[in-house]
C-alpha cells in the first residue's frame, strides 16, 4: 500500500513572490542568512509584505546550522509572538527555521498554528517540500536529521531570480546535491512509481541545465529549471527517503565542514558502484534502475554493466567540468585528519536515518572502503 500526500502549495516562476502580497495582519518572523541582508536581497521579500504586518528579521544563520542558533532563534520567535515564519535562503536557513518553529511550539507550548513559507535561494536541498531538517551539534561533531511532517512548509515560492547571485562553486555544490537526491530516492528500498516519476524528471533537468547555470549564473531559464529540479528531487526523497551517500555525507560533514553538495559528489560514483553490486548480482534492482537513468539521458546502457559505467563516467566528467574535487584529499584534507576521523564517520553513517533505505545494507568495512576509494 502506498500513501501519497502533498502538503506544500508551490508557486513557481517570475511572479511567485506575489503570493506574499495577500498576507495581512501577521507577525512575520523572517529567518535568513547574513548574505541576504547585506546584499539587500531580502528586500525583494519585505517589499512584497504590506505594512499591515509586523516584521522581525533573524539573519544569523550559518551553513550547517548549529543548535545554539536554533535556540536563540526559537526564543526570539516566541518573544515576537510570531504567527508566520518565512525562511529565505539555502537549505541551512530553511532547515533552521523549520526547527525553530517546531521547538518553539513544543518548548513554549504555543497553541496557535504558525504558517510556514519557504523561499529557497539555492537550487539544492529541496528543503521547501521536505519533512527533513538537518541540524549540527558542532561540539560533538554530529549532524542530526529531524524528520517529521510537522515541519513541512505550507507554501514554497520558487523564483529563480533569487538564485542568480549564487557563485559558481555554490551553484555546482547545490546542483550536484540535487543529482544525489534523485539517485538515492530512485534506488531507495522505499521507491515507488510516484517517487520515481519525480526523480527521473529531476535527474533529466539537472543533466540538461547544470552546466548552463555553472557557466552563466544569469541564465534565468536554466536557473528556473534547476530550481524545479531541486524541488522535484525533494518531493522524490520526501516520499522515498535517501541512502548511504547522505548517511556518509551527514557524518563527514559534521567533522570536516565541507559543503554538503560537494561532499555528496565526492562519494557519488563509489556509492553507485557499491549499490549496483555487479560482482555479486548482474541484475540487481539498483543496477537496472541506474542503467535506466543512463538511458534517459542518452547514454549507452545495453546492459547494466555498460549502463553503470556510462553513468559513473558521465558523473565524473560533469564533476570535472564543474571544477569539483574527486576525493577528500583533492579537497585539501590531509591524510592524517582523514584517517583520524574515518572510523567515527563510518560508525555515524551506519546510524544515520537516511542509510536505512539504502538498497544494499552496508557494514563498517563497506563504508571504510567507500571512504578510502
Ligand atoms: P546553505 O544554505 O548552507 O548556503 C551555503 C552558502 O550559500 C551560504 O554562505 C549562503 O549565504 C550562500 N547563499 C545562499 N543563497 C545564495 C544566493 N542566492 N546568492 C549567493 N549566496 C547564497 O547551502 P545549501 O546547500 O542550500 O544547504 C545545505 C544545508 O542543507 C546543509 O546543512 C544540509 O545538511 C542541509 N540539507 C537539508 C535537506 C532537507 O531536506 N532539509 C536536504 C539536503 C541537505
Amino acid at each position: 500500500m502506498n500513501k501519497i500526500r502533498f502538503k506544500t502549495e508551490i508557486w513557481s516562476g517570475d511572479n511567485a513572490l506575489n503570493a506574499l502580497e495577500t498576507i495581512n495582519q501577521q507577525h512575520i518572523f523572517i529567518v535568513t542568512d547574513p548574505f541576504m541582508v547585506e546584499s539587500g536581497k531580502i528586500e525583494s521579500i519585505t517589499a512584497k509584505l504590506t505594512d499591515q504586518n509586523e516584521l522581525k528579521i533573524f539573519s544569523d544563520i550559518v551553513p550547517d546550522p548549529p543548535i545554539n542558533k536554533i535556540i536563540s532563534g526559537m526564543t526570539a520567535l516566541n518573544e515576537f509572538n510570531a504567527t508566520m515564519v518565512i525562511a529565505v535562503g539555502g537549505g541551512s536557513a530553511i532547515d533552521a527555521a523549520k526547527a525553530m518553529k517546531f521547538f518553539a511550539q513544543r518548548v513554549f507550548k504555543k497553541q496557535e498554528t504558525i504558517t510556514f513559507i519557504a523561499v529557497p535561494t539555492t537550487s539544492g536541498t529541496g528543503s521547501e517540500v521536505t519533512n527533513f531538517s538537518v541540524l549540527t551539534d558542532a561540539e560533538a561533531g554530529v549532524k542530526y536529521p529531524l524528520v517529521t511532517d510537522d515541519i513541512l512548509p505550507q507554501v514554497a515560492l520558487l523564483d529563480a531570480n533569487l538564485v542568480k547571485t549564487a557563485p559558481q562553486n555554490i551553484t555546482a555544490d547545490t546542483g550536484m546535491d540535487v543529482l544525489t537526491h534523485c539517485l538515492e530516492a530512485y534506488v531507495s528500498i522505499n521507491a515507488t512509481d510516484f517517487s520515481d516519476s519525480f526523480a527521473e524528471k529531476a535527474f533529466q533537468l539537472v543533466f540538461e541545465n547544470i552546466e548552463k547555470v555553472s557557466r552563466n549564473g544569469d541564465d534565468l531559464s536554466a536557473r528556473q529549471k534547476m530550481h524545479h529540479a531541486s524541488c522535484l528531487a525533494g518531493m522524490a526523497f520526501n516520499l522515498a527517503n535517501l541512502g548511504l551517500n547522505h548517511g556518509i555525507a551527514h557524518a563527514a560533514g559534521a567533522k570536516f565542514h565541507i559543503p554538503h553538495g560537494r561532499l555528496n559528489t565526492i562519494l557519488l560514483p563509489q556509492i553507485i558502484k557499491y549499490n549496483a553490486n555487479l560482482e555479486n548480482d548482474l541484475n540487481s534492482t539498483a543496477a537496472q534502475k541506474y542503467s535506466h537513468l543512463a538511458k534517459l539521458i542518452g547514454l549507452s546502457a545495453s546492459n547494466p554493466r555498460i549502463g553503470i559505467r556510462s553513468l559513473t563516467n558521465a558523473i565524473c566528467q560533469l564533476r570535472k567540468k564543474l571544477n569539483m574535487p574527486d576525493s577528500f584529499h583533492n579537497y585539501g584534507l590531509t591524510k592524517e585528519t582523514f584517517n583520524h576521523y574515518k572510523n567515527d564517520i563510518a560508525q555515524a553513517a551506519l546510524r544515520d536515518g537516511t542509510t536505512k533505505s539504502n538498497p544494499r545494507k552496508p557494514n563498517k568495512e563497506d563504508v571504510l572502503s567507500i571512504l578510502d576509494a
